[in-house]
């Protein structure tokens, strides 16, 4: 699985919706990020970072700060240069490794490069969203598929550690045009990539339009299986993705915050979990002289994944298959990707007559 290893410690400072130069159809970073301040002083931000840094756990590897939720290279020169100025401060004294921070690819541009040149800025995020010109129009983007793919290039040629984030679900946007989004990204070779799936967020334009009738979101399992199919695309370019949906918030759960869409609060383990179902289904297809008791050993890590939630894989393995139990071993020495299926009389066994850290389902 291509997901990253080696996460840095993120210090997130929300900058919701400051540098926009209009309010794309989609978006409400105040509903996102539960943010309301827009802006932030100095000297709240010098504290926000020590106050964070106090969560840093030693063995953690890198620490970067990052400015999310707005537009930063749209900020006002003076501005952007003190938020900079002030995080290279925590750089300097070796408190924190870089600064990251996200854009629109439209403020990518040799003038603003050469500005941030001298910060230690390592990692910028482009919400490109589509690469489909028609459906950038439709989400009021403000942007060209062509101006991403520029924005990469100058990033290229300066040696920034790249990100890609991109929506499904958006407005005039199917199956097939996602696809083939994830498909011209992955040309572009960012190093990572996030997926979202367009939610109807109060106060977004989006809102109106789906009140209206004249926008539908797609429904949960459809863009579960979407996103699986991107992850699956992006993998094999060996491409991270490091995150599938928005990250759960208290602003998000609450019930006025989202009027429709595929929200769930652990979107990414469901997509794992279908992974994971569609690998043991293929196996399972594959057996000739399939027992009604068998055995999955999964990498420790992906228990869960092979799980589902709350069981639904093994549920839906146990009917598809006519199983009677299924017994999920974890194993250590499997790769991340592997799925062994065995007959349960094979399993390892104590002197009890129990399955070793196996639990029978
Ligand atoms: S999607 Fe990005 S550019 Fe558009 S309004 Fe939201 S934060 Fe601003």
């Amino acid at each position: 699985m291509s997901e990253s290893k080696n996460k840095p410690f993120i210090i997130p400072v929300f900058l919701p919706n400051v540098g926009c130069p209009h309010q794309c159809a989609f978006c409400n970073q105040t509903a996102i990020t539960g943010e309301k301040q827009k802006t932030i002083s100095t000297e709240k931000l010098n504290l926000y970072i020590n106050e964070f840094l106090n969560y840093k756990k030693p063995q953690r590897g890198k620490v970067q700060i990052s400015f999310y939720g707005g537009n930063f290279l749209g900020l006002k020169k003076d501005y952007a240069g003190l938020l900079l100025h002030e995080a290279t401060k925590f750089v300097i004294r070796g408190n924190v490794d870089s600064i990251r921070f996200s854009t629109r690819p439209d403020t990518i541009d040799k003038d603003r490069l050469d500005f941030i040149k001298d910060f230690p800025v390592s990692t910028i995020e482009l919400g490109a969203q589509s690469m489909d010109d028609r459906v950038l129009t439709m989400a009021k983007r403000g942007h060209t598929s062509l101006d991403t793919e520029k924005a990469v290039c100058l990033l290229k040629e300066r040696n920034y550690e790249i990100g890609i984030q991109m929506m499904v679900g958006l407005p005039g946007d199917d199956d097939t045009g996602a696809l083939a989004s994830g498909r011209r990204i992955a040309e572009l070779y960012p190093d990572f990539v996030r997926i979202y799936p367009t939610l109807v967020l109060d106060k977004s334009p989006l809102a109106n339009w789906y009140r209206k009738g004249e926008y539908t979101p797609l429904p949960l399992q459809e863009c579960v299986t979407l996103v699986k199919r991107l992850y699956l695309l992006f993998e094999e370019k060996n491409i991270t993705v490091i995150r599938m949906g928005l990250q759960a918030s208290e602003s998000l759960d609450r019930e006025s915050t989202i009027l429709a869409g595929p929200y769930h609060p652990a979107f990414g383990a469901l997509v794992y979990s279908e992974i994971f179902l569609d690998k043991a289904v293929s196996i399972l297809e594959s057996k000739k002289d399939l027992h009604d008791m068998i055995s999955i050993r999964v990498n420790q890590r992906n228990i869960s994944r092979i799980r589902g939630l709350n069981n639904t894989n093994i549920k839906t393995l146990k009917q598809k298959f006519h199983i009677r139990s299924i017994e999920i071993i974890p194993d250590m020495t499997l790769a991340e990707d592997m799925l062994v299926v065995g007959h349960l009389p094979s399993v390892e066994r104590n002197p009890q007559g129990r399955s070793r850290q196996a639990k029978r389902v």
